[in-house]
């Protein structure tokens, strides 16, 4: 930056990062004593924790007064079961679950509310917390808290460099805003800069990332900034590469909305439907289509395909059975009708009347979807030689005559045969929810070095670190993303008031 203003600031604590884990990072270090805090955000207080619904917690007060009983020990087993005990930190991990039914009490004595939901097919015990209003309304409340205790939200402004003193403990922060240099002589440092959803080149540390059909669900502005910064200081790193893929879904787009009755409803609502057949683009089904164990189960598998692209496929029987008694699995959301500003997803079992009719409307819209008499278009149309689609379908059909998936053991009740024509197929890809994984933690969320020493005042939380989840998100664990933001920037808060006070 030429000819550019110079801003000083001072603080006892700046946090760089205005998501769930940065404000409940600062409101936490000012509850524990801290006085001075800065937040620096590269755009508007909210990253993608205001796109979220849920956050994770167990033996939380919501879950007390609904006789829920999940257990801290029960899901610290399964979170490191799931993990295979490698890769992720037990103890990063025990910090995070010991503590999430607590931050909902937190959340709750601020006016926050919650429900209990399910986020897949017969999950129990119940440890989704649905926020009243989302994540839009979380971030709201919290930057209005913020606010109210005096913490100094600098938004606009984008951290660039941290910077060491010389006995290596943190001293400054070194940020632009617009055309003004901000140079902040700070005790400590909590980074909170969000994952890398929308930067190529940390997405390419992953072994599935498509830049052709993957979407980035989250905001524009987290590119790794954290992670560069810290390693540029000396951080380690863990897990770097660890996207949490959701869906699959089709390209959203208005020309994709079905209008049904007086509802408009996207054609992904069919994609993860249990009665159709998935193939990859070679024409081969991968998964047991009848899993009911949420879209992060069913995008990792998507994504793993060749092109990172599948296609749902179904015969005009079982759409007229949609059209006429519903689908089962009317989206991600375990069978539970969700309202949103943009669109409806149905009730499972609603008739969709008018189904065949929208879908041929949209075929001519150019929705990447094909409707044929011909198995040989159908193949064309997915990219797969014809033999191979037929036999597919064939073995597919003689696993529902024989009412045994000797394959993929796919539940009997949605063995559905590709019979009856014109036969349907949706192209679907996984999009990206976060890209996790990036500056090594300890359990007080102290950012640590190559040798596990924690740099001295430097702090980091949500999704700027790594070293608590692997490359599939543990959905038993439903919410954990903004889980872990929101748990590990209070944890952050209470050892950045300790380093200082
Ligand atoms: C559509 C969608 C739905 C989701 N739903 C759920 C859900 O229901 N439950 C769940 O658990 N998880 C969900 N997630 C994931 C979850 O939202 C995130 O993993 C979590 O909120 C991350 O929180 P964070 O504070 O670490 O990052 P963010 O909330 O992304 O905040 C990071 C902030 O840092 C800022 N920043 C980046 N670089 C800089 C810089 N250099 N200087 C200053 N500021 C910077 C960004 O602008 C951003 O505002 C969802 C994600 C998406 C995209």
């Amino acid at each position: 930056m030429d000819n550019v203003l110079v801003e000083n600031h001072e603080a006892d604590v700046t946090v760089i990062g205005g998501g769930g884990a940065g404000l409940a990072a600062a409101l936490s270090a000012s509850e524990n004593g801290c006085k001075n805090i800065i937040v620096l955000e590269k755009a508007g207080i909210g990253g993608n924790s205001s796109l979220a619904h849920d956050v994770f917690g167990t033996e939380s007060p919501v879950q007390k007064r609904m006789g829920v009983d999940a257990r801290k020990d029960d899901f610290f087993r399964i979170a490191m079961n799931w993990a295979h005990w490698s890769k992720i930190n037990p103890r990063v991990v025990r910090a995070f679950i010991d503590k999430s039914g607590d931050t909902i009490r937190w959340l709750e004595e601020k006016g926050l509310r919650f429900e209990l939901g399910q986020y897949y097919v017969n999950q129990s015990p119940l440890v989704r917390h649905t926020i009243a209003g989302e994540g839009a309304h979380l971030m709201k409340v919290l930057k209005k808290l913020c606010e109210d205790v005096g913490v100094r939200l600098l938004t606009q402004s984008a951290a660039k460099k941290i910077v060491r003193d010389g006995n290596g403990s943190v001293k400054g922060v070194i940020a632009e805003s617009k055309d003004t240099k901000l140079v902040i002589k700070t005790k400590s440092v909590i980074l909170a800069t969000g994952g890398y959803g929308a930067n190529p080149d940390f997405l390419k540390k992953s072994p599935y990332y498509n830049p052709d059909t993957m979407v980035n669900h989250g905001v524009r502005g987290n590119k790794g900034d954290g992670i560069v910064m810290a390693t540029e200081i000396g951080a380690a790193t863990a897990g770097i590469g660890n996207i949490m893929f959701h869906g699959p879904s089709a390209p959203r787009s208005a020309a994709s909305l079905m209008k049904l009755d007086d509802n408009e409803y996207p054609v992904s609502i069919l994609i993860r439907e249990p009665e159709t057949m998935w193939l990859n683009k070679l024409g081969k089904r991968f998964i047991d289509e009848g899993h009911n164990l949420s879209s992060f189960a069913s995008a990792g598998p998507a994504a793993q395909q060749p092109g990172g692209v599948m296609f749902t496929v179904f015969d005009d029987r079982t759409r007229q059975i949609m059209e006429e008694e519903g689908i089962i699995w009317p989206g991600a959301y375990g069978g539970q009708k969700r309202e949103t500003k943009k669109h409806t997803r149905p009730n499972v079992g609603e008739p969709l009347p008018g189904l065949g009719r929208e879908l041929r409307i949209l075929q001519e819209k150019g929705v990447a979807l094909k409707i044929t008499d011909s198995l040989e278009e159908l193949a064309a149309f997915i990219g797969a030689k014809p033999e191979v689609l037929k036999n597919s379908i064939e073995e597919y059909n003689a696993s529902c005559a024989n009412g045994h998936d000797a394959v993929f053991c796919k539940d009997r009740r949605y063995l559905l045969p590709m019979a009856t024509p014109p036969y349907y197929a949706i192209r679907g890809a996984a999009g990206i929810c976060d890209a996790i994984g990036g500056v090594k933690i300890n359990e007080h969320m102290e950012v640590v070095d190559h040798e596990e020493n924690a740099i001295p005042g430097l702090f980091a939380a949500g999704s700027t670190t790594g070293g608590w989840e692997t490359d599939n998100y543990c959905y038993e664990l439903t919410g954990h993303l903004l889980g872990f933001a929101l748990n590990s920037g209070r944890i952050a808060g209470e050892n950045v008031a300790k380093y200082l006070l």
